[in-house]
């Protein structure tokens, strides 16, 4: 037996969801049949709108309501400083540490050879010209996660950046080894930071 359109489009909906099989979204589908109208409403608006409010900032390319972002609109922050991560989430997690009060830069991903993502499929021609924009910047912080890619994408960086006279540092490995930014804790990550090294 089929399951009727509405049910099998949601299931074929759930499972586009990373690490969702079939049978999990099967009773994710019926589960949401059960649910409060209302909750599925909203349920289905938050969807939307992460798609429909949601934009990437011009200056920094986090995830922002409003371009530029809050943070690179707030000229109270230290503008000499870029920490740059991974992804929003990172971002998400340094400010939760609530000790660092510079600027950042989203890559969104990694220099990766074993999946042929090079320096110019992520954020980082839009970080040179950034830099080259505004020479008050002094220190770039890499704050990649401690993977391979991660790693990969640091030393291309500080390659790239030291001759133009930035001081470029990485965060220190309190984080274990292939730990990702936005699961550490606030005290490592702020250790992290204290401890992060010149390049
Ligand atoms: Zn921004």
């Amino acid at each position: 037996m089929q399951y009727p359109e509405p049910i099998a489009k949601l299931i074929a909906s759930y499972m586009k969801l990373p690490g969702i099989g079939e049978k999990t979204a099967t009773r994710l589908a019926f589960y949401t049949i059960g649910m409060d109208e209302d909750d599925v409403k909203d349920f289905s608006k938050a969807l939307v709108a992460v798609k429909e409010d949601l934009h990437y900032c011009s200056i920094c390319g986090n995830i922002t309501e409003d371009d530029p972002c809050p943070i690179c609109k707030d000229q109270g922050r230290d503008q000499t400083t870029i920490v740059v991560v991974e992804n929003s989430r990172d971002v998400m997690a340094m400010e939760r540490m609530n000790e660092y009060h510079g600027l950042y830069h989203v890559l969104h991903g990694t220099i990766s050879p074993s999946e042929g993502t090079g320096p110019m499929d992520i954020n980082i021609p839009s970080l040179i010209e950034r830099l080259k924009k505004h020479s008050e910047v002094q220190e770039v912080i890499i704050a990649t996660n401690a993977s391979m890619d991660g790693e990969t994408t640091a030393q291309y960086l500080a390659k790239l950046l030291k001759p133009a006279g930035i001081k470029v540092t990485r965060l220190a490995h309190g984080l274990s080894a292939g730990a990702d930014i936005d699961y550490t804790d606030e005290v490592t990550l702020f250790k992290a930071v204290q401890g992060r090294t010149e390049m």
